[in-house]
């Protein structure tokens, strides 16, 4: 399996309603990767958007998140958290399953293995991690027998984390961008909105198009609409010019729009 450019994030889209039809709206328009977590509260309405869609399962990535300071993520607490992940799913399988944060109990000598554990089983395909550091990411790919497949990180023009990026290219796994229109923001840039004047796109579909002209990068933009949906997905025939994707390059200023206590940024 590998990781879609595109997935659909569903970070607060909790109302059932809205978010089973987003879910299948994407889906039947030709995504193939969900991104949620427990922490989202919606798990059971981005299953029952999976079922719904005219879309066979198989053919889609699953991604979910455990939060340790929700559900805990020692040993037997994640085993018991992903049950639960996998019955309000109503799946088989997670085929993405990730640490959400490195903090509360989160562990890597406690923690790891029992992902370890869920891929022996069955109940998850590949492990992932987000909001980790260049050292937690080394750290933990030394516990895991399972390749890392995933490490989900806020990333956009204004966060364009070079470390993170030349780690996932140097150790061949997946950088997913989140946030990666910036929640929003991207769309008021001067220079980006020149570039899609230039193009005659939009502004996310700019950003997004920057970020996959990287590398093992892949992008999760979150949307509730249709025609946001859409927009979104067609940045993937948008291909930037060289000197558009050096102009973006050169906005990068470390700004950051997610934030929680104990993340290791904060260190
Ligand atoms: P985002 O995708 O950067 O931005 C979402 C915002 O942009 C929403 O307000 C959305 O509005 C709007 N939007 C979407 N497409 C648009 C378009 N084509 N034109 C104009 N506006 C558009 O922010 P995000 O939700 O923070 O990040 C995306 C996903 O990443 C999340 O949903 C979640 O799955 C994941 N994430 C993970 C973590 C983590 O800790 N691992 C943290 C944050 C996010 P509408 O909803 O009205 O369409």
């Amino acid at each position: 399996m590998s990781l879609p450019d595109i997935g659909i994030g569903t970070w607060q889209n909790a109302e059932p309603d809205t978010c089973v039809e987003s879910v299948q709206t994407a889906l039947e328009m030709g995504y193939r990767h969900v991104d949620t977590a427990q922490a989202y509260g919606n798990e059971a309405a981005v299953g029952e958007g999976i079922a719904t869609a005219d879309v066979p399962r198989e053919e889609i990535v699953l991604a979910t998140k455990i939060h340790p300071e929700e559900t805990g993520v020692a040993y037997d607490e994640v085993l018991e958290a992903t049950q639960d992940s996998l019955d309000r799913l109503g799946v088989d399988t997670i085929d993405l399953l990730y640490v959400h944060w490195p903090t509360g109990n989160y562990d890597a000598e406690e923690t790891l293995p029992a992902f370890d554990e869920l891929v022996d089983r069955g109940a998850i395909d590949h492990v992932g991690v987000s909001n980790f550091d260049v050292d937690l990411l080394d750290e933990a790919r030394e516990h895991l027998d399972a390749d890392l497949f995933a490490h989900q990180v806020e990333m956009h023009p204004f966060l364009q984390q070079a470390d993170l990026l030349e780690h996932a290219q140097t150790h061949e796994y997946d950088l997913v961008a989140y946030s990666p229109l910036a929640r929003g923001r991207v769309l008021e840039h001067p220079e980006i909105e020149s570039i899609a004047d230039k193009h005659g796109v939009s502004e996310a579909q700019v950003s997004l198009a920057w970020l996959l002209s990287k590398d093992r990068v892949r992008v999760i933009p979150k949307a509730t609409s249709e025609a946001h949906i859409r927009d979104n997905f067609e940045a993937l025939d948008l291909e930037l010019d060289p000197e558009d994707v050096a102009a973006i390059d050169a906005i990068d200023r470390s700004e950051r729009f997610v934030e929680r206590a104990g993340a290791p940024w904060l260190a």
